[in-house]
């Protein structure tokens, strides 16, 4: 399995730290109003390929943060006249709301950084200790160029950034010892939330926030860390020169980083009043057309999204679940039950389908070849599947594309409304059960209909139904 590698540049096997599992930190967004379409972006991608390192037996521990204090956060609770706290619960439940619609699973651990400040406190300490901060009037920075490897993920070069700094010392921080330097831990403003701490009443700055939280939940050593690009300097690489500083060894073995969302091949922005919230597509479009539409390109081209983008995606996501229905529907109307010889044939056909899949995700997580296999896969079952076929030849591959589905989080096995064929079915299997005066199993029948939404009612024509 192939993963690109930020910080080498290069396309590497993936070879986990532990067999068997898979050690994984997602950045996570600030939470301040309800997220865009870009946050969504790495929220998918992400989401995937845990899913791909689980459909491949994988144990994957998944962290992914809400950064809930922040200057935006504390913006928007002053404009509203309500607490911080009050607008960054706010938006993680509309967050949590917009994940599940676009069905991106819990991570295993969503951790807020507020509530991790002590550990943020104790890493700011070790590197003061350690001689890689220093405290000037209540603030804390990181001493950049102590650390060597500085610059490793971004590949840049400390004198380049030096020059590019130097706007930094117009601005009033000339306290610090280097322009390069940044904050680990800054003095409270009036209004604001704040801990203690040795150096002052304050708060972190954001870079340290992850660092602590990936240490505490997946601790020192971790296989993948990920986010969008625009994380990798200087977010991803402060979180390395921290973490790598404090703890003594390589922080992430792989750096993956998601390209930019752009809207009618414009960037996305507030100024440019071309913003999209995930919960204004939701008004228009299943989010399951946009997790359709997120997969549709690499992870790592760049995106754009438009009108006719997202038609085409409700068109081809139409495709597979019209297939899949279709299947379900010659299934509950099936003649036989066990497939035959040539059945059997032609379905092990299907194995170069479920190969074509494994290799485009094999290579990086390429969901746009992943989605054409199953489109060979929906075009095979479309001609190989009819009225005659067998019933257990129909579901596997049903399950089949159910499950290839799944690796991409598209649902396509919806807990559907029995069909008519069914319920008939059922309930003659009932009739038979008190026939037989086994009534247990006539009032098991009645109960599954009942937690279907269908109500029987037993008449002196026989039985009747209806939908609750
Ligand atoms: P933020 O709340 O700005 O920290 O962003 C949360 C996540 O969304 C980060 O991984 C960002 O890199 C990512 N992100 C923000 N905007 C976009 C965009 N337009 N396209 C793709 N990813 C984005
Ligand atoms: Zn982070």
């Amino acid at each position: 399995m192939k993963v690109f590698n930020t910080l080498t540049r290069r396309k590497e096997e993936f070879v986990p730290l532990e067999p068997g599992k898979v050690k994984m930190y997602v950045c996570g967004p600030t939470v301040y109003n309800f997220i865009h379409i870009g946050n969504a972006r790495p929220m998918i991608v992400f989401d995937t390929v845990r899913r791909y390192f689980e459909y491949k037996g994988y144990d994957v521990n998944y962290v992914s943060n809400f950064t809930d204090v922040d200057d935006k956060i504390i913006k928007k609770a002053i404009e509203e006249g309500v607490s911080a706290q009050e607008i960054s619960q706010r938006y993680i439940a509309e967050c949590k709301k917009d994940m599940e619609g676009m069905n991106v699973k819990p991570a295993t651990k969503h951790p807020l950084a507020t509530e991790e400040i002590c550990g943020m406190v104790e890493m700011i300490a070790d590197l003061i200790e350690k001689g890689y901060a220093y405290e000037k009037n209540g603030t804390v920075y990181f001493r950049t160029r102590r650390f060597k490897d500085y610059g490793k993920l971004s590949h840049k070069n400390l004198d380049d950034l030096r020059s590019g700094g130097r706007s930094l010392l117009v601005t009033g921080e000339d306290e610090k010892e280097d322009p390069l330097d940044f904050v680990l831990w800054k003095p409270k403003k009036e209004g604001e939330p704040a801990w203690e701490s040795p150096w002052c009443e304050g708060r972190p700055g954001w870079h340290i926030e992850c660092s602590v939280m990936s240490k505490k939940y997946l601790g020192e050593q971790i296989d993948i860390h990920a986010g969008g690009e625009d994380l990798v300097f200087p977010h991803h690489e402060n979180e390395i020169a921290q973490s790598e500083a404090a703890n003594g060894k390589e922080f992430a073995r792989y750096w993956m980083h998601n390209a930019f969302l752009n809207i009618d091949n414009r960037k996305m922005s507030k100024s440019l009043g071309n913003f999209r919230t995930v919960r204004e597509i939701s008004e228009q479009y299943d989010l399951q057309v946009l997790r359709f539409f997120m997969l549709s390109a690499h992870y790592r081209s760049p995106l754009n999204f438009s009108a006719d983008l997202m038609e085409a995606s409700a068109n081809g996501l139409e495709r597979i679940v019209n297939a899949v229905d279709n299947l379900k529907h010659l299934m509950g109307a099936a003649q036989t039950e066990a497939m035959n010889e040539a059945e059997n044939a032609t379905f092990t056909q299907t194995e170069e389908f479920v190969k074509e899949f494994e290799a485009a995700m094999d290579d990086d997580f390429n969901t746009a070849d992943a989605i054409a296999a199953i489109f060979d896969l929906v075009k095979f079952a479309n001609t190989t599947a009819s009225a005659e076929s067998s019933k257990e030849y129909l579901k596997k591959l049903f399950d089949l594309i159910v499950k290839l589905g799944d690796v991409l989080g598209l649902i396509l096995d919806k807990e559907e409304e029995l069909l008519d064929a069914d319920i008939e079915k059922l309930i003659e299997e009932r009739q038979a059960a008190r026939k037989a005066k086994d009534f247990a199993r006539a009032d098991a029948i009645r109960d599954e209909l009942l937690a279907k939404g269908i109500i029987l009612k037993d008449t002196r024509e026989g039985v009747q139904w209806k939908k609750a």
